[in-house]
């Protein structure tokens, strides 16, 4: 995902309206508008949500370092 702009899925021309949306800060996220969380607000929130939803790894606790490694690795990001 990039930091700005929208995403499509599915792919444009299968569906007129974007479903995703990144912001165009990291502070602010991103919103899914059509999922929605088992306590009914929409599903969004910061890349470690994302992350933690696409490799299906909870972002606390342990594994959110784990996350953030991997984050890390696939964006070239060095941490002292
Ligand atoms: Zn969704």
């Amino acid at each position: 995902m990039a930091a700005t702009g929208e995403n499509r899925w599915p792919p444009a021309g299968r569906n007129r309206w974007p479903l995703t949306h990144a912001y165009p800060t990291p502070a602010q996220g991103w919103t899914c508008f059509a999922c929605t969380t088992p306590s009914g607000r929409r599903l969004g929130g910061d890349i470690y949500t994302l992350a933690s939803l696409l490799w299906n790894t909870p972002n606390r606790g342990r594994t959110f370092h784990e996350l953030r490694e991997r984050l890390d690795e696939l964006f070239g990001i060095r941490r002292d």
